[in-house]
């Protein structure tokens, strides 16, 4: 079976214990390529040392909106000279990871807006797919994607909107990213929404370190779990593992043009 983990935060202190361990044992249960997200300015350098130094990683960088209260005006400007230096790098692969979130109630809702639409302008700009982090706040995203609409799409990573919602996703051009949430017993709701999505809009993830699947309860998430989480996502939609293995790691690598 060979999966391409589309959302990772492998550069997070959770992992400089053992990192290399990680990654050798993910490329060994065969997860070919990891995506590795940056969150705020400070750390894009720590992440593009990283990617650079391992043949199975690539970079997105962008802006978190739970990290809101750390970002400047002037970040966005230094994320456009970022895209500017590593314009056509083959191991740049997206704007990300940015979007809205309305979950967390104390982050401001006009910052929020305002950096989203800067970011998404500059996906459009760079040419580059938009990684999406979407709380809660699936109808402003829409609404912002049908006025600014990054040409190449991109994911809504950690999707758990309606079936009505993953349609108009799908309709401006973005994937649905999957990974642990859909693997608990209780999420009935999002596993009904997994069982019906058109194979051509999934996208595997595991958002590791956070979003441990049900399998491996209360532990630090790993890439390494991606072949669990695929079977249990494969259930869901009762088709086989391989298939479903295929069909993500297929999507991904249109997605992000690595074939
Ligand atoms: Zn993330």
């Amino acid at each position: 079976m060979r999966l391409i983990d589309t959302h990772t935060h492998l550069d997070f202190p959770e992992f400089d214990a053992d990192r290399a361990a990680v990654l050798a044992q993910s490329q060994k249960l065969g997860i070919e390529q990891m995506v590795v997200l940056g969150v705020d300015q400070g750390h894009w350098q720590r992440l593009w040392q990283l990617v650079e130094a391992s043949e199975c990683l690539h970079a997105a960088l962008g802006l978190h909106p739970v990290y809101l209260n750390s970002h400047h005006p002037a970040h966005i400007e230094a994320l456009r000279h970022w895209l500017e230096r590593l314009a056509g790098h083959p191991r740049l692969c997206a704007v990300g990871e940015f979007g809205l979130d309305y979950f967390l109630e104390q982050l401001d809702r006009q910052r929020q807006q305002e950096l989203f639409e800067a970011q998404l302008q500059l996906a459009v700009e760079f040419d580059l797919p938009a990684l999406l982090h979407v709380r809660r706040a699936h109808a402003a995203t829409i609404a912002t994607l049908k006025r600014i609409r990054p040409p190449r799409g991109g994911i809504i990573h950690a999707f758990a909107g309606s079936l009505e919602e993953a349609r108009e996703y799908i309709r401006l051009g973005f994937r649905l990213g999957l990974g642990g949430a859909a693997t608990w017993p209780q999420a009935n709701r999002l596993r009904r929404v997994v069982a019906a999505l058109p194979l051509e809009a999934i996208v595997l993830e595991t958002d590791a370190p956070d979003m441990a699947p049900a399998m491996h309860p209360h532990q630090r998430n790993s890439p390494q779990f991606l072949p669990d989480i695929c079977r249990e996502l494969a259930a869901l939609r009762d088709m086989s593992p391989q298939a479903l293995a295929e069909a993500s790691s297929r999507n991904a690598e249109v997605l992000f043009r690595w074939r």
